[in-house]
């Protein structure tokens, strides 16, 4: 349609790296065996960089400067507000180049400019988080008594493992860096293969705001290698990983014999509930941004619409007319409110998923590439109606601009579809009916509900998935539990 803006000369962001190395114990260094892979430009899908593809003996030398910091450097030792101090330094340099990493980010990943700063943002604000939270840690102390005090000895564990995906790829490193440094842990961080670039710069950042050498260690590569290596070392006791629920179940079969600490949050397939007492505009707005923002490579993406039958009709039509006006356009664009999808591979998984939904529901609008973009991975907004629950569009994450609409007639139907697939991250309802969204909401077997509202976080609550979407819970002192152990040390009077 005519609001899909042609894309622009490709322009590359200025100093973009020669090539993308590993950082290990306050060093840049290339792989042990000189391996690197490729790092596409998901607008071109050409090689625009080559990256170390870390191996055992990659990760091995990082594991290595992580446990010589942790056992003999200060890191651990130092004072809450100490390692506080640092942290907001960190925020502070994030903050203040938070343009740049949203130059690099919307490059790497194709996502729109203006969401990928917001990210940036949010990752600033995450290491601020878990700097003031640190400081105000408080731990229990018991008395029996006449007999006994016994109070916990919180600690710091050891070298955390922090494997992360692609689709926000710096926001969610610094979802784990910010709590895992704050409790005086060391790290090893495995950033995702497709993305890269904005991972790279945090050997500086952290350089700059003065964190000790060897707490932050970094090594690109694969998944089957760099990041298997880092989830079997014996030296590593903590794995947190954010990605596939495929690749979750394979990293807890493969963190099993070790009987590590693990933190899953995975995929989903996340329910937004239109009940007719709804407001009608603000839910159409706001199920149209639950899907299609970040390019629908969304974790928690309300990628399935159920709506009460007495009003599905004008819903689907109304949500329909409004995708085709969402923007799609090259990520560097602030009108952009579409941009590329991040990779050749993921772009052919999800144009499957569009062509598997022409025969299991109706296409009301999109349906494939958008007219005027021959190249890039490109995704017209795409929305589906009268899908039924058994359809593989409705029980698939689809991770893209796609999004599967089901009518319902009571409240129960409605539940038993929200509930009914494997997945449980998120879920959205909206109703003016007070007694109903509480009881409803409280039915939803998902970690997190958002009523008559977006996915905007606090980031004090729980934030995970029940169900195939994840294992524990971060967010506020949860994550602060996740990074250390609480010993109990008991004392006789
Ligand atoms: P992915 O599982 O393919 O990869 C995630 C990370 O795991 C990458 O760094 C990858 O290299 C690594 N990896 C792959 N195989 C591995 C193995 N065998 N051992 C160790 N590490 C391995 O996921 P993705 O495609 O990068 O990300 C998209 C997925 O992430 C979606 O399912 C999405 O829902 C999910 N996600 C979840 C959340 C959440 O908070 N719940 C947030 C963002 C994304």
């Amino acid at each position: 349609t005519d609001t899909h803006t042609a894309p622009a000369a490709r322009r590359l962001p200025a100093d973009l790296p020669q090539r993308i190395q590993h950082y290990i114990g306050g060093t840049l260094v290339d792989s042990v065996d000189g391996a690197t892979f490729d790092v596409l430009d998901p607008l071109t899908n050409e090689t625009y960089v080559h990256a170390a593809a870390g191996k055992k003996a990659d990760v091995d030398a990082a594991v290595v400067a992580a446990t010589e910091a942790f056992e003999n450097g200060p890191w651990p030792r130092l004072l809450p507000r100490e390692r506080s101090r640092v942290l907001h330094k960190v925020a502070d340099i994030v903050e203040s180049r938070d343009a740049r990493l949203a130059e690099l980010e919307t490059f790497d990943t194709g996502l729109p400019i203006t969401q990928a700063l917001g990210q940036a943002r949010r990752a600033a604000e995450n290491f601020r988080f878990f700097a003031d939270l640190i400081v105000a840690q408080a731990d229990d102390t018991f008395k029996v008594p006449g007999r006994q005090v016994n109070y916990v000895n919180r600690k710091p564990i050891g070298v955390a493992g922090l494997i992360t995906p692609w689709n926000t790829p710096f926001m969610l490193e610094s979802w784990k860096l910010g709590p895992a440094l704050a409790t005086g842990n060391t790290v090893v961080l495995k950033p995702a293969e497709f993305t890269p670039l904005s991972a790279s710069l945090w050997a500086g950042i952290f350089e700059e705001a003065g964190l000790p050498e060897g707490v932050f260690n970094l090594v690109n590569g694969l998944g089957e290698d760099a990041g298997d290596a880092l989830v079997k070392h014996p030296d590593v006791p903590l794995i947190s990983f954010t990605g596939e629920s495929r690749t979750g179940q394979l990293i807890f079969a493969n963190a099993a014999p070790y009987l590590k600490g693990l933190s899953m949050e995975l995929g989903g397939k996340s329910a937004a509930v239109v009940f007719a007492d709804a407001d009608l505009d603000a839910a159409i707005d706001a199920t149209i941004f639950g899907v299609f923002s970040l390019n629908g490579e969304r974790c928690t993406a309300g990628s399935r619409i159920l709506v009460e039958r007495s009003v599905y009709d004008e819903f689907v039509e109304r949500y329909a007319a409004q995708a085709r006006r969402v923007v799609v356009g090259d990520p560097a664009d602030p009108a952009t409110e579409v941009g590329a999808l991040v990779h050749p591979e993921h772009y052919a998984k999800v144009m499957s998923y569009v062509e598997i939904g022409k025969h299991e529901g109706r296409l009301v609008a999109g349906g494939g590439r958008p007219e005027g973009f021959p190249h890039g991975n490109y995704v017209s907004p795409t929305v589906f109606a009268d899908v039924k629950p058994d359809a593989r569009i409705f029980q698939e994450e689809i991770f893209g601009p796609v999004v599967a609409i089901t009518p319902f007639d009571t409240d129960a139907e409605a539940l038993a579809l929200t509930n009914g697939t494997r997945y449980g991250l998120a879920a959205y309802v909206w109703t003016n009916d007070l007694k109903r969204a509480h009881n409803f909401a409280q039915s939803i077997e998902a970690g997190m509900v958002w009523l008559n509202s977006n996915n905007v976080r606090d980031l004090r609550t729980p934030f995970g998935g029940v169900k195939a979407s994840g294992l524990g819970h971060e967010g506020g002192y949860r994550s602060i539990d996740f990074y250390t152990d609480q010993q109990a040390v008991h004392i006789t009077l």
